[in-house]
């Protein structure tokens, strides 16, 4: 299953992307852009336009209600019923997890320290061991103390829905 966010859903995208999630996001699209993507690309539009649903099959759209981000993620997961079992305790068996560029929604390659020891700070060379990077951005990823933040949220949110 694959998804657009709306302008307004900048967070969520970011949350269904580091679930592994495929989600199409970008600001200052036009509408008649997004209808286009969302019909090329066979994506659900997770919005909170109330107008722009008018113009959307009733199963493929999700209207979003809440503000928050978590409560976002939350219904989307509901609606959908999606997969989003996360191991906080062992992070490499949640494969999905942090597959996907957060900035660009592209898969991450495998990269081995050698190739990125230029690119890095010396410290986190020296304390990491796997290192991701996107083929579109060459950003570089690895599990550092934001990265173990940012699971520790969606760790939350997932239990929290796992739980009900
Ligand atoms: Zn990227």
């Amino acid at each position: 299953m694959k998804f657009l966010c709306d302008d307004n859903l900048g967070k969520l995208a970011k949350y269904l992307r580091m679930l592994g999630l495929d989600t199409f996001f970008r600001i200052d699209i036009s509408d008649a852009k997004l209808l286009g993507i969302m019909l090329k690309q066979n994506r659900i539009v997770l919005t909170r336009d109330n107008q722009l649903i008018k113009r959307i099959e009733p199963e493929r759209y999700l209207l979003i209600e809440s503000d928050s981000p978590e409560e976002q993620l939350k219904a989307v997961v509901k609606r959908f019923d999606l997969d989003v079992s996360l191991n906080i305790d062992d992070l490499d068996r949640s494969r999905m997890l942090f597959s996907r560029c957060l900035e660009c929604n592209d898969v991450c390659d495998d990269v081995d320290k050698d190739e990125i020891i230029d690119e890095v700070f010396p410290y986190i060379i020296k304390t990491q061991d796997s290192f991701k990077r996107c083929p579109s951005c060459r950003r570089i990823f690895w599990q550092g103390s934001h990265y173990k933040d940012m699971v520790k949220k969606l760790a939350d949110v997932v239990n929290e829905i796992r739980n009900r």
